[in-house]
Parts: C-alpha cells; sequence; structure tokens
C-alpha cells in the first residue's frame, strides 16, 4: 500500500504480521536532504545516513541483531520512560523484547546491536555502553540500505 502524505511516500509494512506492528517504515531516502555521509571505520566505504534530534526522543529502539535495521514504537518510551531503578527497566524491556515482531531478515532486535554498514555489514554498537544509557539513548541511527520502523501510540 502506497500512501502519499504530504508529498512524502510512506510505504506500510506488509510483511510482519499486521497484529504484531501497525506502524510504518522509512529509508534514508525519504530523510533527504537531512542526511549526511560519513566513512565506514572498516571498509572506509561513504554511507549516507540520517539521526533523529534529541528533541524527538526516540528510545528505546532497537537495532536487528543479523541486519541492523531499527525499530521504535512510541508505547515503549512510554513504558521505559515510567521504569523506576534500573531493575524494573531491565524488568520492562525483557518484556518489550519478547513482543516485539522478528525482524523481516529473521533476526531479533536486541538493545546490544547497532547500525549495520550496507557495504561490509560492520557492526556500528558501542559495546561498552551502559544498559541504561542504551535503553534511553534517544538518537535513533538509519543507514542507506536500512529501514527504520516506527509506530506510534495513535496507530
Ligand atoms: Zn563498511
Ligand atoms: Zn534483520
Amino acid at each position: 500500500m502506497l500512501l502519499a502524505t504530504g508529498g512524502v511516500i510512506v510505504l506500510f509494512y506488509q510483511e510482519m504480521n499486521p497484529s504484531q506492528f501497525k506502524g510504518k517504515y522509512e529509508v534514508v531516502e525519504d530523510k533527504r536532504p537531512s542526511t549526511h555521509h560519513r566513512d565506514c571505520p572498516s571498509c572506509t566505504k561513504s554511507i549516507e545516513y540520517w539521526w533523529t534530534s534529541g528533541m524527538s526522543e526516540c528510545y528505546p529502539h532497537f537495532y536487528c541483531g543479523d541486519c541492523g535495521e531499527v525499530i521504535w514504537r512510541e508505547k515503549d518510551k512510554i513504558r521505559t520512560f515510567t521504569s523506576h531503578g534500573e531493575g524494573e527497566l531491565k524488568h520492562n524491556i525483557r518484556e518489550i523484547l519478547a513482543e516485539l515482531p522478528t525482524c523481516r531478515c529473521g533476526g531479533h532486535y536486541t538493545l546490544e546491536a547497532g547500525p549495520r554498514c550496507p557495504h561490509c555489514r560492520f557492526d556500528f554498537a558501542d559495546k561498552n555502553r551502559a544498559f541504561s544509557d542504551r535503553a534511553y539513548d534517544p538518537h535513533i541511527i538509519l543507514l542507506q540500505g536500512s529501514r527504520l520502523y516506527i509506530e506510534n501510540k495513535n496507530r
């Protein structure tokens, strides 16, 4: 299904089970001209990317451990925001992870994975970050060739 909204083409996701996910997805091409470029530290090829501003506060978001595609659901933010202490936060993140749909590649979304280079699959995740820093990371990074799945609470 293709919908034109304000000149931006939005593709609604069909591969996932509709009962699991009621959002849409975006790709880097949708974000031009607000995209940037950087070289992959592994293969040195240029990668076009986009990231959410701090104002949007898109936490918690989860990258697929296999392909690096990313998912963010507004209802997860509300649940994370209202967590008291690290124990409750970890409990809530575990429950969210169990609820998330499987990635279209067959992989699973995790809090530890990062976006991946479209050329060499290099994982950009910072493995040294504290759990709560990762859970409250407001910036989603979307790389070329990847998808960002978004589900807002009113959808
Ligand atoms: Zn690379
Ligand atoms: Zn995947």
